[in-house]
């Protein structure tokens, strides 16, 4: 990968830099509630059935949507129609918007936990959909999750 590739523009990045500018945060493993009345969006604590709530990596990547189907997978396209729901700290958000990373991305500081130890990631305070049925995700709603 080439020397601070993620000060590029992201439509200039490799597939492998693509992938590595994730921060690994989880919270886009997060569900979310579509309010239809307003039309805002929720994120809740409750995350993704293959989410690992301590690594806040997906337990399944190369083969994940043999499981999740709809698992969107993020692309320079796919970003310009989801950037809104994207989490603000998201690293491709943040790039997309012209924006640099912040000093707890582990391409900046050079440590995969530095983003937990920022509390900048899930770390710890998700729960699996596996056990909270998608009538009581209001009841798991994060009121700020920048
Ligand atoms: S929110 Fe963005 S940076 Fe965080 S895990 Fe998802 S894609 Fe990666
Ligand atoms: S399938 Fe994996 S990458 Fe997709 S939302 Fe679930 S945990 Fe996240």
């Amino acid at each position: 990968m080439r020397k601070e590739f993620w000060t590029l523009p992201l439509k200039a990045l490799d597939p492998q830099e693509w992938e590595a500018l994730c921060d690994g945060c989880g919270k886009c493993c997060l569900n979310k509630i579509e309010f239809e009345d307003t039309g805002e969006l929720a994120f809740t604590r409750v995350a993704c059935k293959l989410l690992d709530g301590q690594s806040c990596q997906c337990s399944s990547y190369p083969d994940r949507h043999r499981y999740v189907p709809d698992c969107v997978v993020l692309t320079p396209k796919k970003l310009e129609e989801i950037d809104w729901w994207l989490p603000a700290t998201c690293a491709y958000r943040l790039r997309s918007e012209g924006k640099p990373l912040y000093d707890w991305h582990y391409l900046i500081s050079g440590d995969r936990e530095s983003i937990h130890r920022a509390g900048a990631s899930v770390r710890g305070w998700t729960v699996s959909e596996v056990s909270v049925t998608e009538d009581d995700w209001e009841d798991y709603i994060i009121e700020d999750l920048a």
